[in-house]
């Protein structure tokens, strides 16, 4: 079926911020504007969209306009923003399609898909899984659904890369019953792992792509996966995203005992606990200033706090690559992406560094320079730097569903 627009838009909903890009499609997707929402619930909000010159750059604040502090009536605004520029800047009908990332599918689904009354209904059932993303990636789908009813919106799973994961991976220790409420390890950034994937193929070939793969997803969200014959075998987040390596401000793993600890000594609620290991721990938790890693290396020097932090979150990683490695019985190719992964020559090498047992070499000149490979020539794991495109996942996915190329 041929198009009668070539625009698709893709959007990334999270809390505080709201990230989208438009594609235009003829022979390729090309992406012709991208923008953000950033700072929702905070006095300072804006929308920021590039567009392909300077002309079609646009910023603008957003002020809640019953001056409230509530997120939820924030968010609702920084949405009706976000649907009047879309309107301005594409007209009601110039879109085709919407593409949604859906951070949770539970055990419902995996594969793009329509959205419907139905699948929405489904994950508002399944949101205590995620009421961190769920709630506002609903709402904002049936935004646009009321501002837009005959515009399909096509849903992408971050979950749905680790659908497959081998049974030892998936289940949790707990008891077997909670698994039929679909309590499982799940996995997430599986948007950025299939693009990374085939981004792999492309640049090194089939083989590398099927040999065994760590793949380092390193952003204020941060999660590692392990890859063989193209196929999922392990991920470090878990039943939620705050599972795994430490991340800005979420945890990663801890010791499950610390809630029981926590709420005899202070009392501290279920809310209060959920709160402080999603917004205050991490990068910020240890530091006590920022979860923004560029801020931390700056102070280090000063800062012991800064620098255990960055020493926490290179030394977890690391070990997760050595976990991975395990589980894959050796390792041919290790990939970094997502904004630490992407452009933190030092926090690489750092990560990199004693992995020499593992022929993980780095040469630290090409690391310097965020080369697309950063080992050896003598390495024998190739390390990698490939910058992800979550948003070119969805908008492909997008239209193997609607059958648009
Ligand atoms: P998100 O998970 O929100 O998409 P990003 O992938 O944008 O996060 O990553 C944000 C992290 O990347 C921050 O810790 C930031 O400091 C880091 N980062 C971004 N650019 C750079 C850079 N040039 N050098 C070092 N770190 C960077």
């Amino acid at each position: 079926m041929k198009p009668v627009n070539p625009n698709i838009l893709t959007i990334n909903g999270g809390s505080s911020s709201i990230k989208f890009a438009l594609f235009e499609f003829g022979d390729s997707l090309q992406r012709v504007r991208s923008g953000v929402i950033d700072r929702i619930g905070f006095p300072d909000a804006t929308l920021h969209v590039k567009g392909v010159t300077p002309a079609d750059n646009v910023s603008r604040a957003i002020v809640a306009s019953d001056h409230t502090s509530d997120h939820a009536s924030n968010h609702t605004k920084a949405v009706e923003i976000f649907m009047d520029w879309l309107e301005e800047h594409c007209g009601r009908d110039a879109l085709t399609a919407v593409g949604h990332r859906i951070v949770h599918g539970g055990p419902t689904y995996s594969q793009p898909q329509r959205i419907t009354p139905e699948m929405l209904e489904e994950l508002r059932r399944i949101s205590p899984f995620d009421p961190e993303h769920l709630p506002q990636e609903i709402r904002l789908a049936e935004a646009l659904h009321h501002r837009f009813p005959d515009l399909p919106q096509i849903a992408c799973f971050d979950t749905a890369f680790h659908h497959d994961l081998p049974r030892v991976a998936q289940i949790l220790p707990i008891p077997r019953r909670y698994e039929a409420q679909g309590v499982r390890r799940y996995g997430f950034h599986g948007l950025s792992y299939a693009f990374l994937m085939e981004e792999l193929a492309h640049l090194d070939g089939t083989a590398a792509a099927q040999g065994r793969v760590i793949l380092a997803h390193l952003g204020n969200g941060a999660s590692l996966a392990a890859v063989h014959h193209g196929k999922p075998v392990d991920t470090s987040m878990g039943f939620t995203p705050i599972a795994g390596v430490p991340m800005s401000t979420r945890s990663g793993d801890l010791d499950p005992g610390l809630l029981g600890y926590l709420a005899r000594t202070e009392h501290m609620s279920v809310a209060q606990f959920n709160e402080m290991v999603h917004f205050q721990s991490g990068l910020l938790g240890i530091s006590e200033t920022s979860g923004d890693i560029r801020d931390l290396l700056d102070r280090e020097q000063q800062d012991v706090r800064a620098a255990e932090a960055i020493a926490l979150f290179c030394y977890q990683v690391k070990k997760w690559i050595g976990a991975f490695s395990a589980a894959l019985g050796g390792v041919d190719t290790l990939v970094f992406a997502g904004g630490i992964g992407e452009n933190s020559p030092i926090v690489r090498s750092r990560i990199c560094s004693g992995l020499g047992f593992l022929e993980i070499e780095l040469n630290e000149e090409k690391n310097m320079l965020n080369a697309d490979v950063i080992s050896l020539k003598t390495s024998r794991v190739s390390v990698r730097v490939i910058p992800t495109n979550e948003a070119l996942t969805i908008a492909k996915s997008m239209c193997h569903v609607l059958n648009l190329r």
